[in-house]
């Protein structure tokens, strides 16, 4: 086992391990009944199993638990931070100020629907004043969105921004040497990118994330909406 974050999310697999989901899980190598699971009711019973989690203390600030939205079939998956204030209010990850951005990439970037991808965070409960999440409530909560990526099973990961970077991946690099480099999760092909609410308050990288996220259409044969 590489690191210590390694370590305990192995110690966690428990929980994967019941939505057919382990840790390492690939479809490809999963026995036929687990091909024919259907990711949506995958996933609902993955949110009922989260149930009114307690087990780190976001629950004890949180107003809603914000599991992920989206299409369960999706080939593109979208990983995020946390909620903030808006999707804490709402129970949807992205609705607030940068998720109107991320709409905005997926509508006018890549010429898709909202509804046609997934996202989902990596905690699901808000870090109180939108802090960062603390190690030991990111390393609580992902075992979560490791099961929702095995249900998924998309064909690319999209993760946008450092924390999500740092782990998902276990890298912790600055994003803006990781972005726009493909890398991989359990053979799942991913482009890291920066966080809309870095490009609310950064807009000139937008012009790098329109270029991370034309690597993500070209990878999946999707026509590159032209530019308005
Ligand atoms: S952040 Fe995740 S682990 Fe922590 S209480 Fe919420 S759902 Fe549970």
């Amino acid at each position: 086992m590489k690191n210590p974050i390694d370590k305990q999310l192995k110690a966690r697999g428990d929980l994967l391990k019941q939505f057919g989901a382990g840790y390492g899980f690939r479809r490809e190598s999963a026995e036929p009944e687990e091909k024919e699971r259907d990711p949506a009711e995958t996933l609902e019973k993955l949110r009922k199993r989260i149930g009114n989690c307690k087990r780190c203390e976001l629950c004890e600030t949180r107003k809603n638990i914000v599991f992920g939205v989206g299409d369960p079939g999706a080939r593109i998956l979208f990983v995020g931070e946390g909620p903030g204030e808006e999707e804490d209010n709402q129970g949807e990850p992205f609705v607030g100020r940068a998720g109107q951005l991320l709409t905005k990439i997926i509508t006018g970037g890549m010429g898709l629907r909202r509804e046609d991808v997934y996202i989902a965070n990596i905690v699901k409960c808000r870090p109180p004043e939108n802090r960062n999440p603390k190690p030991a409530e990111a390393i609580e909560c992902l075992p979560f969105l490791k099961a929702q990526i095995a249900a998924v099973n998309p064909e690319v990961i999209i993760c946008l921004g450092k924390i999500a970077v740092l782990y998902l991946l276990q890298r912790a690099e600055p994003i803006g040497q990781l972005r726009g480099r493909w890398t991989s999760y359990n053979d799942i092909p991913v482009m890291p990118t920066f966080h809309p609410s870095y490009l609310l308050r950064n807009p000139a990288a937008k012009a790098e994330v329109w270029e991370d996220i034309q690597e993500v259409l070209k990878k999946l044969g999707i026509p590159i909406p032209s530019k308005k």
